[in-house]
């Protein structure tokens, strides 16, 4: 470290600067995400909405997207489908924030933003952490969150629960676990749409008279959907087996039986020659006619 021998230290000898460099990036980074819409890159004006991931954005650019069916191509919205994955933002906004070019003897300060805690005043710029309750939309800081210990919404007094707060441009750590708990509520909706459907198709089954004979609910039975649908098909493919044996049985069969019966007819038929009779085995001559060996015989020369 030097000092120890008198001699003078310089700053970039004590100082990293690069992690300086670091944390300056980040402010900067931060700052645009605090300042524009993600979907647009326009400064943020009030409606200013959010989605499940924190991100903030113009509720006019959004809906207009929407609209247009050209938020699908965005990277940075896409995930936004309709009202129900984003929340109107109540932001209280900063007295001391002056839009624009600084005139005169005016001090600007880049630090203050448009927007700022309703509780601790702390400026909405990315330095501080601030949260979303998703319930009603208030807008306060980490800060406030942590210092107010209130079973209710730290602005409004409105309903408050702890797993409905969304951290406004979270960390990417933080970011991920919103992208997993979306993911996993998106499973779960499948789920039960699923469910519901299976339930509807269980309903539709019991009223077209495929249900138990026992005359049960077919919502109480354990089977599920996909081997439902199997036994209804397989009942059909019996009904289907059992109409074509029916035929099989008394058609076929019973018509080769005339035939057989028609020709021993031919022998006793009296319009027939008695060379013509003389061509079938069942003629007497053929009955009485020995056989041959089995090894010498020569059916073609009976
Ligand atoms: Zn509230």
């Amino acid at each position: 470290m030097g000092a120890d021998g008198g001699t003078i230290p310089k700053r970039c000898e004590l100082v990293k600067k690069k992690k300086k460099d670091e944390k300056l990036d980040k402010h900067v980074k931060n700052a645009t995400k605090w300042r524009n819409c993600q979907l647009t890159q326009l400064p943020l004006k009030k409606p200013v909405i959010a989605c499940r991931f924190g991100k903030l954005y113009n509720k006019e650019d959004v809906i207009n997207a929407i609209l247009s069916k050209t938020i699908s191509k965005s990277a940075a919205a896409s995930h936004i489908k309709g009202p129900k994955d984003f929340v109107e933002l109540k932001l209280t906004d900063n007295k001391d924030f002056k839009r624009g070019d600084v005139k005169g003897d005016d001090y600007n300060d880049v630090n203050q933003t448009e927007f700022l805690c309703p509780i601790t005043n702390v400026p909405m710029n990315g330095i501080h952490s601030f949260l979303v309750n998703w319930q009603c939309g208030c807008v306060y800081s980490e800060k406030a969150q942590q210092e107010v210990k209130s079973p209710n919404c730290h602005v409004c007094g409105g309903p408050y629960d702890a797993t409905k707060m969304v951290i406004l441009n979270p960390e990417p750590e933080q970011l991920e676990l919103y992208k997993l708990k979306w993911e996993a509520e998106k499973a779960e909706k499948a789920a039960a749409k699923k469910d519901k459907a299976k339930k509807t198709a269980e309903k539709m089954e019991a009223a077209a008279g495929y249900g138990s004979a026992s005359g049960e609910p077919s919502t109480s039975e354990a089977a599920p959907g996909p081997s439902g649908f199997n036994g209804v098909g397989k009942n059909i493919d019996l009904k289907k087996k059992l109409d074509f044996s029916k035929p099989t049985a008394s058609g076929p069969s019973s018509s080769k039986a005339e035939k057989r019966k028609a020709t021993s007819d031919i022998q006793s038929d009296p319009t027939k020659s008695d060379t013509y009779k003389k061509l079938f085995t069942t003629c007497e001559a053929a009955k009485n006619k020995p056989d041959g060996h089995w090894v010498t015989y020569n059916p073609l020369y009976y």
